[in-house]
């Protein structure tokens, strides 16, 4: 069958099907979260961090300033932590990392 000369030919389509899916694979990758590892990790000198009290070891927290604080409470079962391992992002500091076995006073349970 003869394609008429304005009408893209199949072998057009395909190519622009393939294209299509080559831009949407690399505007996904571009817009993916970036991995835990990739994050750097939260500064306990950063001024949010300082004011949140955090400590990348949670045993360090000063108990007499958060008397609130208990060993239980981690990062890892924090509601804003969103890491599986080690580390992972916390919602609080967009960008960077916190260690699971941290701490700030923005601490909420895992629901
Ligand atoms: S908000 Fe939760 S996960 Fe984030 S640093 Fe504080 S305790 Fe850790």
């Amino acid at each position: 069958m003869k394609t008429p000369a304005n009408a893209p030919s199949e072998s057009h389509a395909v190519l622009s099907r393939r294209r299509f899916l080559a831009t949407v694979a690399v505007a996904g990758a571009a817009f993916a979260l970036p991995a835990a590892a990739d994050l750097a990790p939260l500064p306990e000198t950063d001024p949010t961090a300082q004011a949140l009290g955090y400590k990348a070891d949670g045993s360090q927290v000063d108990a007499a300033k958060f008397p609130k604080h208990t060993p239980q409470q981690q990062c890892a079962n924090c509601n804003f932590y969103q890491g599986t391992a080690a580390v992972g992002p916390c919602q609080l500091f967009p960008g960077k990392s916190v260690t699971a076995k941290g701490w700030c006073s923005a601490y909420v349970a895992k629901a």
